[in-house]
């Protein structure tokens, strides 16, 4: 559920009308509710009732100051997968003991920089890092509290370039080596072992590669206890799918997850964490662009708009599909056309959607692409230098630009010319 409506003919974020913000900023703009930011956190936490939990979101989906600092206003945590990512969970008032840091190759830099401010635990994905991560704790005289991150041999049946959980993907350590990895980092001065790290991927429509995940995780945490190891904290990752067309089947509920997760691994008396970002983000965020022509080609007629694959690359990436409709609601029962949606930028990739039946439509009109609020502005660039658009954030009847488009002379001006020039 989201909260982007029609009221009165016009498409509303929350009580704002969108084609007003559109007056104001200009488009193409991200835009967010913060109602449905809130709503999805709240799915969560409330899954998890009964067990100590703590829901840490995947920063990396929608990083937006203003975005995490209402997250963490409800007490969410953060997983970051950079130093980057930490500098912004930090400037946005996350404490270092709500941020679990992961990633597969985080460096002795960034390592430094989270122990010396503070870190809930290292969520460890190889043997050479392990290392590392020890070397820098005993250098700064503390202790490094860690996970290791297993790799399942799960088959999250989700997109090839999103699926993180098969033996086959470069992340975490094979489960069957877990019990020897967790032998050696026992045995290193640096680090004090916590628990047990899984994410088997992304977009993720059907619970049963979750449930084999996590029975084997439950499995790994009796075996590890027998062997001497504290495990007090499992955390099961993100990847939670959210329906990105109206027509499809709607995939599982946060409700059912958190039953699930209970079940596979509620009797082993663990804090658990989790780690969602699409879900939380991704349907509370649209992508709202302008028709700058309508050109009939031979056989098709394309829709050029001023969005690009620069500010939303995930149909070019992963051929994903966004609903896109008109801002205008379009008379019932209007007759559709076909249409190739696309953006100005010189590549044929830059393809949103083909064939996509569409009401009538002019220059000028104001489309919005749903469910666009995660990895959409995050992956967005500057190629072809156009610059990166603004996101906005609705709360109730208010709305603030919380990222500005910088100007050309900012992008320029960027540059530095060497001084033999
Ligand atoms: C990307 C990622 C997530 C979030 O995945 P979603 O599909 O956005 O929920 C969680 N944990 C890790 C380690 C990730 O890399």
């Amino acid at each position: 559920m989201d909260h982007f409506l029609y009221r009165d003919g016009v498409l509303c974020a929350e009580d704002v009308a969108i084609d007003d913000i559109a007056a104001a900023v200009r488009t193409p703009f991200y835009l967010y509710s913060t109602a449905t930011l809130e709503r999805h956190f709240r799915l969560f936490d409330e899954a998890l009732e009964g067990l100590p939990h703590l829901v840490c979101y995947a920063m990396k989906a929608a990083s937006n100051q203003a975005i995490l600092k209402t997250l963490a206003g409800l007490g969410a945590g953060m997983d970051v997968v950079s130093g980057g990512e930490y500098a912004r969970a930090v400037a946005a008032g996350v404490p270092g003991n709500r941020i679990v840091f992961s990633g597969v190759g985080k460096t002795q830099a960034e390592i430094r920089a989270a122990l010396v401010n503070g870190i809930r635990q290292f969520n460890v994905e190889s043997e050479p890092e392990m290392r590392a991560i020890s070397d820098v704790a005993v250098s700064l005289g503390v202790v490094a509290p860690i996970t290791i991150r297993v790799n399942p041999d799960v088959d999250a049946k989700t997109h090839a370039k999103i699926a993180t959980g098969k033996s086959e993907n470069k992340f975490g350590i094979p489960i069957a080596r877990a019990r020897d990895v967790y032998a050696e980092a026992a045995a290193l001065p640096g680090l004090k072992v916590v628990g047990i790290d899984v994410h088997i991927g992304s977009q993720l429509t059907d619970l049963a590669p979750f449930e084999l995940a996590y029975t084997k995780v439950a499995e790994l945490t009796e075996a590890l206890r027998a062997d001497g190891h504290e495990i007090s904290r499992l955390d099961l990752g993100g990847g939670l799918g959210i329906p990105y067309a109206r027509s499809n089947d709607a995939p599982p509920l946060p409700t059912d997850y958190g039953a699930l997760i209970k079940r596979c691994v509620g009797h082993l008396g663990c804090e658990v964490e989790i780690e969602p970002g699409r879900l939380i983000a991704g349907n509370a965020g649209i992508l709202v662009s302008r028709v700058i022509y309508l050109k009939s080609g031979e056989g098709r007629d394309f829709l050029i708009l001023d969005a690009a694959m620069n500010d939303l690359i995930r149909p070019a990436m992963y051929e994903a599909y966004h609903d896109i409709v008109p801002v205008m609601e379009p008379p019932a029962g209007v007759e559709l056309a076909a249409y190739d949606i696309v953006g100005p930028v010189c590549e044929s990739g830059d393809t949103f959607a083909k064939g996509r039946m569409m009401p009538p439509l002019a220059e000028g009109d104001l489309m919005a692409f749903r469910s666009a609020g995660a990895y959409g502005a995050v992956m967005s660039s500057e190629y072809n230098t156009r610059p990166l658009i603004p996101e906005v954030l609705v709360h109730g009847d208010q709305y603030a630009v919380i990222r500005a488009r910088p100007t050309f002379d900012e992008i320029i001006n960027r540059d530095t010319i060497p001084a033999w020039l």
